[in-house]
């Protein structure tokens, strides 16, 4: 089966075409066009600014996938997300289908983003974990088939990317903050890291908490406590601050996922959404998740940001068939 998907849910306007491909998916083409720079100024996302991109970029963005294309679906995320950006791509899909009378996939977002870990050739086993980290969620699912997942722990409060975004802005750093604590805490040698750790300490909330229940706003206070006791917030001490921020938050994510190991027993752990970019958690985690002899899946670079190839892949994987009657749902569950 061959899938045009269409991703519109905040400010990256996406189209891709996958097909399936031994017991995962293939990508044919895979179009991005973000309205990110455009809300640089205001420090954070505008839905007004999100969704008037959106219904500029949407037709060039599926023309230039639909390039030489024969398709059998098309595929759509409906939630969660922004009510104006979500409109563009439901309507856009909805519309499609009728002109070209074929099926219309209705795509779970958060889903795809875990899904995306089935593009390529060797996809994971199940049972997984999952650990979905982006802007707006911090969630552990057990997955114990295609369709039959289970949410069992995430954050309490803020999602581990805001709190990425929040201390960036505190550090002065641009948005999106993510990819810039990223970049100022690899800055820091491992020599300095030694040398300097323990004038920066952070909390880890809730790391000894039995549950999978987990906290982020307490961190961010404190980084913003951290920065006003400095008396002069230089790059070196904002690299410092990034970098121990980062182990603060790796550390705790990394805990609750072996936690989460324990109690299911999973074959493999999969990590998904837009922080999954971030080195740091990529490599410890890997090499945790290894150490107790699970299989660790990540998706590429260019699949964890948000893109309409994870929402072909979860077509495929998992479809889901809608009606024309599909309304865009911004605040749709995980699970
Ligand atoms: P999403 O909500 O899935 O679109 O992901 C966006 C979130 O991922 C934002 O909060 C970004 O700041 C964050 N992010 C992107 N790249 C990185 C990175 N390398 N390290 C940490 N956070 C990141
Ligand atoms: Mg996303």
């Amino acid at each position: 089966m061959k899938v045009l998907a269409i991703e519109s849910t905040c400010d990256e306007t996406a189209a891709a075409v996958v097909e399936s491909f031994g017991n995962g998916v293939r990508v044919l083409k895979n179009i991005v066009a973000s309205s990110v720079e455009m809300h640089q100024k205001y420090g954070g996302i505008v839905p007004e600014v999100a969704a008037r991109e959106q219904v500029k970029s949407i037709i060039p963005v599926v023309l230039e996938a639909m390039e030489g294309e024969e398709i059998d679906a098309v595929a759509v995320s409906y939630g969660p997300g922004l009510m104006g950006s979500l409109l563009i791509g439901v309507e856009t899909a909805k519309a499609l289908v009728w002109a070209w009378n074929k099926p219309l996939l209705r795509v779970n977002h958060m889903a795809a983003h875990i899904l995306a870990n089935w593009i390529g050739a060797e996809v994971p086993e199940l049972p997984a974990v999952g650990l979905v980290v982006s802007g707006g969620h911090t969630d552990l699912i057990l997955m114990e088939s295609l369709t039959k997942w289970t949410w069992i722990g995430g954050t309490r409060d803020d999602a581990v990317g805001e709190a990425f975004d929040k201390t960036a802005r505190l550090l002065g750093l641009p948005y999106p903050g993510g990819p810039e604590v990223d970049k100022a805490a690899s800055k820091v040698t491992e020599e300095e890291w030694t040398k300097d750790k323990n004038q920066f300490k952070l909390p880890r909330p809730l790391i000894h908490d039995p549950r999978l229940d987990m906290s982020f706003s307490g961190i961010k206070a404190a980084v913003a406590r951290m920065v006003e006791v400095q008396k002069e917030l230089d790059e070196k001490t904002k690299n410092l601050i990034a970098r121990e921020f980062s182990e603060a938050v790796v550390e705790v994510l990394v805990k609750k996922t072996l936690k989460a190991i324990e109690v299911y027993q999973p074959k493999s752990v999969i990590l998904a959404g837009g922080v999954a970019a971030n080195r740091k958690l990529r490599d410890t985690l890997g090499r945790e998740v290894e150490q107790a002899g699970r299989k660790f899946f990540v998706p590429d670079l260019k699949y964890c940001g948000d893109n309409a190839a994870m929402v072909g892949a979860a077509a495929i994987m998992r479809p889901e068939k809608s009606e024309l009657d599909l309304r865009p749902e911004p605040s749709l569950a995980v699970v």
